[in-house]
């Protein structure tokens, strides 16, 4: 049976009833339902990769991001430029409704203005013609052809409709339900195939049958593998103890862009941890891998960096943005040179090596790969800590014997400025999208609690003077990951910071978030989202309307954590400054309340 006649109207009556759902259980028997009764014996691809956008791959990007789409969307829909309603898409941020109750929400501001224009009478599309309107969508080039294929789409669909295909072009559906669940719903094999082949159709057409276990797929080149993950711990005497009785390896943890290369011959590629296939990477790096890479297939995991030529350390983060868009101009600045630093490899020959020992995979890499200093180089240890090595030659690998080792070794990397260090298990496999703890990282954010913690901000507070009627401190939460399947769902109030960035830098950061400011209307409540407690001290001029619109801080604090009276969290910081604005970051990623509160007793035990 084809999915020809499957409308579309019925994959959104499952999204909005997952956005009544309150439990992810619920949620995932409602995709159960619909892949069972409406979706049973069609190819299920065809829907999936509606549910899951971000994970497809099948018809390349639609170039087209909130602002874009706003422009093509006021095109097809034949508004006036300067009408209310054009006006509402482009100024998206700034809300459609009259309240501003949609700002910033895209999908919500344009469900406004399709709602007034289209109705609520569907015309009928069926997955198969949005599927192909897609591609349609995905093959324009330019704006008035993706305008009237948008055009098309309005005249088959009603607004609601319309919301969620506006979602599905965003690539984020917000059903409140992780990736993981999807594909455990699907089939129960079905995150172990897509973790190594990276391909939801292939996923989608080898594992129709829920019931029918299937033999674990090994990888490929060719095919980008997800990454082996570090587990994060807060001290080197838990990392040790984790690993008791095993031989231990310390890595410095590099700071780059994790990097994939996948050499086929002539063919390389070089694949990020969103498994997108980074052809800027090539130039200059290319001949480097065919020249210094001694085996016709291979892949090797390890970190792209940014190397100064003059200041003869590693740029900041950000430049490797920057040398990309250069490479892209076919320009290559001389003074940064692109460095990748393998620190291991998956596969050799026509054979994966994941299921080795990582010690026999460091005897592989020392065998494949020629190093070529600053350019190329692989992330092997030779010998312990206090072996001897060249004068002023940096150790970067080294096998660790005690805890004492591994400290010293962690204490070093931090003094010369480097981001931390991995320590990793010489007896592990390596395991796609594992965070069990074969490899685990150690950051000076989670050793010391006086050292930079990085914190969701999730309100504000109006400045005086100079400042008035404008933010200018903060109310910083940590994450409560109560399930760590899915992202945190709430945020407890933890400190409150002004100081540490130049007016410039506080400028463009209240900029950033003005759109997603809501004030804060006395007696309401705070937004479900944070607990905070009662004290008068606490309570922002503004909230933030939803962690996701938020940016994760960077603190420092000279003086110990105190106990909080003031604040929902347990303890709280004394003079906190912010080190810096982590717009790299993702809002997930915030520090979570137990590590905090762990780092905070480890600390205070010493
Ligand atoms: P982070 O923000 O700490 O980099 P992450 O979520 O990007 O975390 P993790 O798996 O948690 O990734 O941490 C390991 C990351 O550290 C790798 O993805 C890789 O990019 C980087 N890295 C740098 N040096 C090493 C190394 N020697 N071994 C393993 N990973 C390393």
């Amino acid at each position: 049976m084809t999915d020809t006649t499957v409308r579309f109207g019925l994959l959104v009556s499952m999204f909005q009833a997952m956005l009544r759902d309150r439990t992810a259980a619920k949620k995932r028997k409602r995709f159960r339902t619909f892949l069972d009764r409406v979706y049973t014996g069609r190819e299920y691809f065809s829907a999936v990769r509606l549910i899951l956008p971000g994970l497809d791959r099948e018809r390349g990007t639609y170039g087209l991001k909130e602002s874009t789409l706003a422009t093509c969307l006021v095109e097809a829909l034949g508004l006036a430029k300067d009408s209310p309603d054009a006006i509402r898409l482009v100024n998206w941020r700034k809300g459609g409704s009259r309240s501003g109750a949609n700002a910033g929400n895209f999908a919500l501001v344009s469900a406004e203005v399709l709602q007034r224009r289209q109705g609520m009478v569907s015309g009928g599309l069926t997955i198969r013609e949005l599927n192909d309107m897609l591609d349609q969508l995905a093959t324009k080039e330019n704006r008035g052809e993706k305008a009237a294929v948008l055009s098309s789409l309005i005249k088959k669909t009603n607004a609601l409709e319309m919301k969620w295909i506006v979602m599905i072009i965003l690539k984020d559906l917000k059903l409140g339900l992780s990736e993981k669940s999807i594909f455990h719903e699907f089939h129960p094999d079905a995150e172990d195939l897509f973790n190594v082949t990276c391909d939801l159709k292939l996923v989608c057409e080898k594992l129709k049958d829920h019931t029918q276990r299937q033999k674990k797929q090994d990888i490929e080149v060719g095919k980008p593998v997800r990454p082996q993950l570090a587990m994060r711990v807060s001290d080197a005497t838990t990392a040790w103890k984790k690993l008791s009785g095993k031989n231990v390896v310390v890595e410095c943890k590099f700071d780059g862009d994790r990097i994939q290369i996948h050499k086929n011959g002539e063919e390389i590629h070089f694949f990020s941890r969103n498994f997108l296939d980074h052809a800027e990477y090539a130039h200059g790096m290319s001949n480097l891998i065919q020249q210094n890479v001694l085996v016709e297939r291979c892949i090797l995991d390890g970190e792209m960096l940014v190397w100064d030529t003059c200041a003869q350390c590693f740029a900041d983060f950000g430049s490797n943005q920057e040398i990309a868009k250069a490479a892209r101009e076919g320009l290559e600045s001389d003074r940064q040179v692109k460095r990748y630093v393998v620190f291991d490899i998956l596969y050799v020959g026509d054979t994966s090596v994941i299921h080795q020992s990582l010690m026999e995979r460091h005897s592989l890499m020392r065998k494949v790969v020629k190093p070529l200093k600053g350019r190329l180089e692989i992330l092997v240890p030779n010998g312990g800590i206090n072996d001897h090595r060249p004068s002023g030659e940096p150790c970067w690998s080294a096998v660790a014997y005690s805890v004492e080792e591994v400290e010293r070794f962690f204490k070093d990397t931090i003094e010369n400025r480097d981001e931390g260090i991995v320590v990793k298990d010489l007896g592990s496999k390596w395991e796609p999208s594992d965070r069990s703890g074969k490899w685990m990282k150690l950051k000076p954010d989670y050793i010391h609690a006086a050292s930079d913690l990085d914190v969701l901000i999730i309100g504000g507070y109006f400045g005086s003077g100079r400042r008035g009627g404008e933010v200018s401190q903060f109310l910083l939460g940590l994450a409560d990951h109560s399930d760590p399947a899915s992202y945190p769902k709430r945020f407890i109030s933890f400190c409150r910071v002004g100081s540490g960035l130049s007016d410039e830098e506080l400028n463009a950061l209240v900029a950033k978030l003005n759109p997603y400011f809501r004030k804060n209307e006395y007696p309401k409540r705070a937004p479900r989202c944070y607990e905070v407690t009662n004290n008068s001290k606490e309570r922002p001029d503004v909230w933030i309307e939803s962690p996701d619109k938020s940016v994760i801080l960077s603190i420092t604090s000279d003086i110990r954590t105190v106990k909080s009276e003031v604040f929902a969290a347990p303890y709280s910081l004394r003079f906190p400054r912010i080190s810096r604005v982590r717009y790299d970051k993702p809002w997930h990623e915030c520090l979570d309340v137990q590590s905090f509160v762990e780092l905070v007793q480890s600390s205070n035990g010493n």
